[in-house]
């Protein structure tokens, strides 16, 4: 499924197999989860993507040829970080994720809305066996920027959530599983996520708009939204933080100063490093974290990115391709 211009729907496409250089897998891809990034870059949110482009960077895939760090037949995941370049002082010092020349799938390679695709095999994590294909996919992003947007959050017992979608409810199973207490908070009357939210063990879930019934510690915000910046600064207490999770967002509205005083910290998370997929990949069956997933066929990511557009989405939005069965 190939988008040819931004703002255009996705077209289905045959296209010659790429030739693998040095390095790279070919995987046949099985399952490869729909981000809100993939919308973004679909509607034309931004700005640098290559075209034409197969989006996805959630796949779940089995190693046909390539590479030397997996059998064939072998289950991988392929995340958003594709390739960094290891010299630059980002690389040097532990934060790949910042990479000058980072390139990233489903941006600036090709990625999973495919029934192939190639990866360098060093991006490539294997998947835990205990999850089904559909399943394992929004790990690969929604549960490695979710991890690392609550380590960034600290240790706080009270969590707000902005934004109960994929990512929201996988780290509302790790923060439950650490004993925190999780505080969600859903678009203006998205019962079904607050529903979702209160399943998961959250301990209160309401309108973005509103004010939660504690101060909370840290906050989290996933929605692309600016006006809840300042309102996630409301909600948490002196030297609280804020992170901001998503890769874009609505313009911040202007707030008094007195909403950041106190030693309230504002940061974003970019992106993931190598050893985020390794810590999450190891944490998420002995949580065990368990995703929400509605499936589409490969044809119909279109009708995937329109319904999460919508808000129609519940937990994570997953387009299955093949089946491992037939493979092992
Ligand atoms: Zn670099
Ligand atoms: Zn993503």
């Amino acid at each position: 499924m190939v988008l040819e211009a931004p703002r255009s729907p996705l077209r289905e496409l045959e296209l010659p197999r790429p030739e693998l250089e040095h390095g790279q897998v070919r995987l046949r891809v099985l399952a490869c989860g729909v981000c809100r990034t993939d919308l973004h870059i679909r509607d034309g949110e931004l700005h640098k993507p290559k075209l034409p482009l197969i989006l996805g960077h959630e796949i779940v895939g089995t190693v046909l040829e390539g590479g030397r760090a997996f059998e064939p037949g072998t289950r991988v995941g392929v995340p958003w970080l594709g390739w960094t370049c290891g010299a630059c002082r980002y690389c040097r010092t532990g934060k790949e994720n910042l990479c000058d020349r980072a390139r990233f799938t489903g941006y600036d390679l090709d990625g999973g809305y495919a029934e192939e695709a190639v990866a360098d095999e060093r991006f490539c994590f294997p998947i835990p066996e205990s999850y089904p294909d559909a399943e394992a996919a929004p790990l690969l992003c929604a549960g490695l920027i979710g991890y690392r947007s609550l380590l960034r959050a600290g240790d706080g017992a009270r969590i707000g959530l902005y934004g109960f979608g994929a990512a929201a409810h996988i780290v509302a199973q790790i923060a439950r599983s650490e004993g925190r207490r999780v505080f969600a908070f859903t678009r203006p009357g998205d019962e079904p996520a607050q529903a979702l939210a209160l399943r998961l063990g959250s301990a209160w879930a309401g309108d973005s708009a509103a004010r939660p019934p504690e101060e909370l510690d840290a906050a989290i915000i996933f929605a692309p939204a600016g006006e809840l910046v300042p309102a996630a600064l409301r909600a948490v207490r002196k030297g609280g933080s804020v992170v901001c999770a998503g890769i874009h967002m609505s313009d911040i509205p202007r707030f008094p100063y007195e909403l950041l005083w106190g030693e309230r910290t504002l940061c974003s998370v970019a992106n993931l490093t190598r050893r985020d997929g390794a810590e999450l990949l190891d944490l998420a069956p002995r949580v065990p974290i368990r995703t929400e997933v509605e499936v589409f066929a490969l044809g119909d990511a279109e009708l995937a990115l329109d319904r999460l557009r919508a808000g129609e989405i519940h937990g994570a939005a997953v387009l299955t391709v093949g089946t491992s069965t037939s493979e092992r």
